[in-house]
């Protein structure tokens, strides 16, 4: 062996992305092959190595976790295909220490693995969020936990935590299979080479380094699996003592299962680190029969994940494991959830095509959805906060759900949050609560569109829903820009974006201090000459109460916050034209239209439409060429104070 390492050492560290390179070197004293790990692997080894300290037992989990997963791939197949290698074996998962010789041993009769998943799956990295767990682990040493490894789909390397060297002996369930041996240290490479294995499944055993002597201790390992593995569905034995007894929690009285281990399986069943936020447990019979437990995670989903690597609910048929992530039982908008369900329903041969096309998942699926929204709804009423958390972590995705699942549209509409100009901090209402105290009079939603709600209550468009003490929905989310606008209406109101220039707005008749209508409509004609093609329309204001002018958007014409969006994928995006509202009660107003009595080609008259409209894009942020802004806003100033 220690020849084996010296040749490691001295070799270059060639950082190459392909596939493992074979090292001829390896190749002379056994018949073992050497390869390289890839670049990205052997840097997160070495971080594992060098950085994380917290949490080592953990690694017990991860070796545990992944036979249990190769007990439940054997017992699936074994449903519809008895012809594999030793199929009656018993399927459970063996660990033994040898207190002398410090070594442990995990063992199971699970599925096994092939060369090539010895090269694929255990040599390479798979995951996208891998590289991110490796950045992460770089920048801040010393506060990533240990525990998160799971997530990241590299769970088995944190052994690497307690050893300096692994060995598996590996035998697939294949009839014809051969048995391997793969070996590492763990540093950049690792061998493999045919062993005669006779049984089925894979042994991992490794000689525990001096800062984890605590692991040749039967009772610190049997605390861990008690801990972290609980919920393993096969027998574990410890030094030929069997330590997990739990059955499936979800065939246990609700009342009679502890928070505590509830909170241990759905970290086992989710790789979350965090005990989860709510959960629901069902027990259905009827239509349709099954049994669940479903948690809604206290964490918002990994930015580092593809949507379509994270793991949602297992599916079991009578106790047995069927699949992992089984995407016919929730739609793609409640797909943060995790959990089991469990059916009697289904054949027992089941296969992908089965649960793919069969009614009875169709069947549990509607169930479920209905029973998490009443679920939601109850907690809206009785747990705002709680609520709250969930649909800060969740909110886009689930929002989704409205312009997905019809049969469900107007409960999710009534799931809906929103800040609003009245309310304060965190505070969210829903359309009821909206529509319920709408002032009198008052027949549409408000709502306007963002980036923070800081900036919208500056927004001229607000001083008429201000001053008559209407309420405004503020949208800040980019899923509410393309949800709320297809609602449509909600309690025969139409939702209406108050950017628009169709909107109800009552002008008050006692306005003594607005500009005669025919100096209004000669001073607008100057506007709109000044103004060109730059502008839809220039017409006088209903809603502006302080501000002398504000841009609003045609009928048809597209929202501005979607807008900006449209600009931000698409660089060519012209968008469409603006109508400029004018405040003809406003002084600057009023002292326009007395130059325009004078001379309406006057310079200062001219320059100071341009900024009135300027100072309008500037407002909503679409202003493009600061530059002549402020140039002319210097001019101006220049005069004034002459
Ligand atoms: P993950 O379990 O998230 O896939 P791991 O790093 O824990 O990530 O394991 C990598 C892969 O190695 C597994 O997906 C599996 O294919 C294989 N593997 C690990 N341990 C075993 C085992 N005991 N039996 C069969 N395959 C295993
Ligand atoms: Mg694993």
């Amino acid at each position: 062996m220690s020849e084996k390492k010296d040749k490691k050492t001295t070799k270059a560290a060639a950082a190459e992305k392909a596939a493992p390179k074979k090292k001829a070197a390896g190749k002379k004293k056994s018949n073992a092959e050497q390869f390289e790990y890839q670049a990205e692997l052997q840097q997160l080894l070495h971080l594992i190595v060098h950085s994380l300290y917290t949490h080592p037992e953990i690694f017990l989990r991860e070796l545990i976790s992944n036979a249990s997963d190769a007990l439940n791939k054997i017992r699936f197949r074994l449903l519809t295909d008895k012809d594999v290698q030793d199929p009656d074996a018993e399927m459970n998962i063996k660990i033994s220490i040898d207190s002398e010789k410090k070594i442990l041993t995990i063992e199971d009769s699970g599925i096994g693995m092939t060369r090539d998943d010895l090269i694929n799956r255990i040599g390479t990295v798979a995951s996208s969020g891998t590289l991110e767990f490796v950045k992460q682990l770089k920048e801040n040493k010393n506060n990533v936990d240990g525990n998160m490894i799971g997530q990241f789909g590299v769970g088995f390397y944190s052994v690497f935590m307690v050893t300096d060297l692994v060995t598996i002996e590996t035998r697939h369930a294949e009839k014809d299979g051969k048995g391997y041996r793969w070996q590492s240290d763990g540093r950049g490479t690792y061998t493999i080479e045919e062993i005669d294995k006779a049984t089925r499944g894979t042994k991992i055993s490794f000689r525990l380094n001096d800062a984890s002597q605590e692991f040749t201790e039967a009772h610190r390992i049997r605390h861990v699996i008690n801990k972290y593995s609980n919920f393993v569905d096969f027998p574990i034995f410890l030094n030929d003592e069997e330590v997990n007894k739990v059955s499936a929690l979800w065939h246990r009285q609700k009342s009679e299962i502890t928070d505590e281990e509830r909170g241990e399986f759905y970290k086992f069943i989710s790789n979350d680190y965090a005990d989860p936020l709510a959960h629901l447990h069902l027990s259905i019979e009827g239509v349709v029969n099954f049994k669940s437990i479903v948690f809604i995670p206290n964490t918002p989903p990994s930015p580092f994940f593809r949507p379509d690597e994270e793991k949602s609910l297992q599916l079991y048929s009578n106790k047995i494991f069927i699949q992992d992530d089984c995407k016919e039982l929730l739609p793609d908008y409640l797909r943060f959830l995790k959990g089991v369900v469990d059916t009697e329903d289904l054949p027992l041969n089941v296969s992908r095509e089965v649960t793919q096309n069969s009614p009875t998942m169709i069947k549990i699926k509607n169930t479920l959805v209905s029973k998490v929204l009443s679920f939601l709804e109850d907690m809206s009423r009785k747990e705002p906060e709680k609520f709250r958390t969930f649909y800060k972590n969740f909110g886009n995705i689930f929002k989704m759900g409205i312009n997905s699942d019809f049969s469900n549209r107007d409960r999710l509409i009534n799931l809906l949050h929103f800040s609003t100009t009245r309310t304060e901090g965190e505070e969210t209402i829903s359309l009821k609560e909206y529509t319920e105290r709408m002032t009198e009079g008052q027949n549409e939603i408000y709502y306007l569109s963002g980036e923070q709600k800081e900036l919208l209550l500056n927004n001229p468009n607000l001083e008429y829903f201000r001053k008559k003490e209407i309420e405004v929905l503020l949208l800040t989310e980019p899923a509410d820009i393309f949800i709320v606008p297809s609602i449509g209406e909600y309690d025969k109101k139409p939702l209406k974006s108050i950017d628009k220039a169709d909107i109800d707005l009552k002008k008050d008749a006692d306005d003594e201090s607005a500009l005669k209508e025919n100096l209004a409509s000669a001073l607008i004609d100057v506007f709109k000459e000044a103004l060109g093609d730059k502008v839809e329309d220039v017409i006088e204001s209903k809603r502006l109460v302080d501000s002398p002018a504000t841009l609003v958007i045609g009928k048809e014409g597209m929202d501005t916050q979607m807008e900006k969006m449209m600009r931000m994928m698409q660089q060519d995006f012209a968008g469409g034209k603006r109508i400029l509202e004018i405040n003809t009660s406003h002084p600057l107003i009023k002292n326009l239209s007395r130059l325009n009595i004078g001379s309406s080609t006057d310079p200062l008259l001219r320059k100071s439409i341009m900024q009135i409209y300027e100072g309008a894009l500037l407002m909503e942020g679409s202003l493009k060429s600061p530059g002549d802004f402020i140039k002319r806003m210097t001019e101006i100033m220049t005069e004034a104070t002459k």
